[in-house]
């Protein structure tokens, strides 16, 4: 059955490809979005369809719509653009949380929150099952947003015991696809407009430490699989368990792309996790999912679309 849904963030790299899913079901998309990150031209194709409606609005301020269901992707997820603004990144992540649940309260509607393998901070765990409980610096530049996504976790898990909230909860690691931002500053955007602009390609640190890394179309699968099943609240991990190192990862965009690039070696920032791997037992066991697309095909179809905006 058709419903009705909002989607805050939708204007962003993950929410334009949710709001585009949603749309395809047949459902009514708002999509409710400030534009820090986010960009009315990755919606812009879904603007005609008259089941799709744009709110520009901030969820740290109170919004009101009826609505069946709710996912809460506000906040920026690159490092250097959540640490832009840290307070309001923080501000994001916990207010946004507290409207979106006090939204969903009101309206009974479902409420999904765009958790993320951040909570798992520098990993003492590998791979990392929902059950670990992580190891988050509270106080380091990358806290604004892991410690934000953890208390957002809280809110929920309290609405949801104290107030009946019938809430899912994700935690998302690294996601790449069309759609991302090249400005971004995140690794698979940088090092492929690096490449294809025939640029040095950054890497920080020694380029040894591992990301797992997911095609959009799966993760969004995963989210849709979710929040429309009855079974399980989460936390879920959803996430591609294939993990490669930086440089693997380079030497693979570099061997696509076909430039003769070359490598330069920068800082490592602070707070870097070293290693991050998706364990995906419970996906697996209760949404029957798991990814489909490979880092090689998921690169080239990244690499298509960079070509046609870098
Ligand atoms: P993105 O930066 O492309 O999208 C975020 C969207 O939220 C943007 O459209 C931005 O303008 C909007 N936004 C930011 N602050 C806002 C505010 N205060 N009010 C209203 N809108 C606001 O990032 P993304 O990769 O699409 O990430 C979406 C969500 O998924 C985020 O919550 C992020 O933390 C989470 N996540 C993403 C990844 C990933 O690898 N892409 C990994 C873990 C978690
Ligand atoms: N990274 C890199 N070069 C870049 C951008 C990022 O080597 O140009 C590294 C970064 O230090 C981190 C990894 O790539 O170890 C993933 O970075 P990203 O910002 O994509 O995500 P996150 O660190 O939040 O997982």
């Amino acid at each position: 059955m058709s419903k009705r849904i909002l989607i805050t963030g939708g204007a962003g790299f993950l929410g334009s490809h949710l709001c585009e899913r949603l749309l395809n079901e047949g459902n009514e998309v708002v999509c409710l979005d400030n534009y820090f990150t986010g960009f009315k031209k990755n919606v812009a194709h879904l603007m005609d369809n008259p089941r799709f409606e744009m709110m520009r609005h901030d969820v740290i301020d109170p919004f009101k719509v009826e609505v069946d269901q709710i996912y809460n992707l506000a906040c920026p997820a690159s490092p250097p653009h959540y640490q832009y603004n840290a307070i309001k990144t923080i501000k994001t992540s916990v207010m946004g949380a507290i409207n979106c649940l006090g939204l969903a309260k009101r309206c009974n509607a479902r409420v999904f929150q765009a958790s993320t393998s951040e909570v798992y901070g520098d990993p003492a765990v590998h791979p990392q099952p929902e059950s670990y409980w992580g190891n988050v610096n509270p106080i380091g530049i990358r806290s604004c947003y892991d410690e934000g996504k953890r208390a957002a976790e809280t809110l929920f898990m309290d609405y949801h015991r104290q107030n009946g909230v019938d809430i899912r909860i994700v935690r998302i690691f690294n996601t790449y696809g069309p759609r991302m931002n090249p400005d971004d500053g995140r690794v698979v955007s940088n090092f492929i407009c690096q490449a294809l602009r025939g640029e040095d390609i950054t890497i920080y640190g020694d380029g040894q430490q591992t990301r797992s890394f997911c095609y959009v179309d799966d993760l969004i699968e995963g989210f849709v699989r979710l929040m429309d099943q009855d079974e399980v609240t989460g936390p879920i991990n959803i996430g591609n368990p294939g993990e490669f190192t930086m440089l693997e990862l380079a030497e693979k965009v570099i061997a696509k792309v076909g430039n003769s690039t070359k490598l330069v070696f920068q800082d490592l920032p602070g707070d870097d996790p070293k290693q991050r791997q998706p364990d995906i037992t419970l996906a697996k066991k209760h949404l029957d999912w798991q990814p489909t697309i490979g880092l090689d095909s998921g690169l080239d179809r990244t690499i298509s679309y960079f070509k046609t905006v870098v």
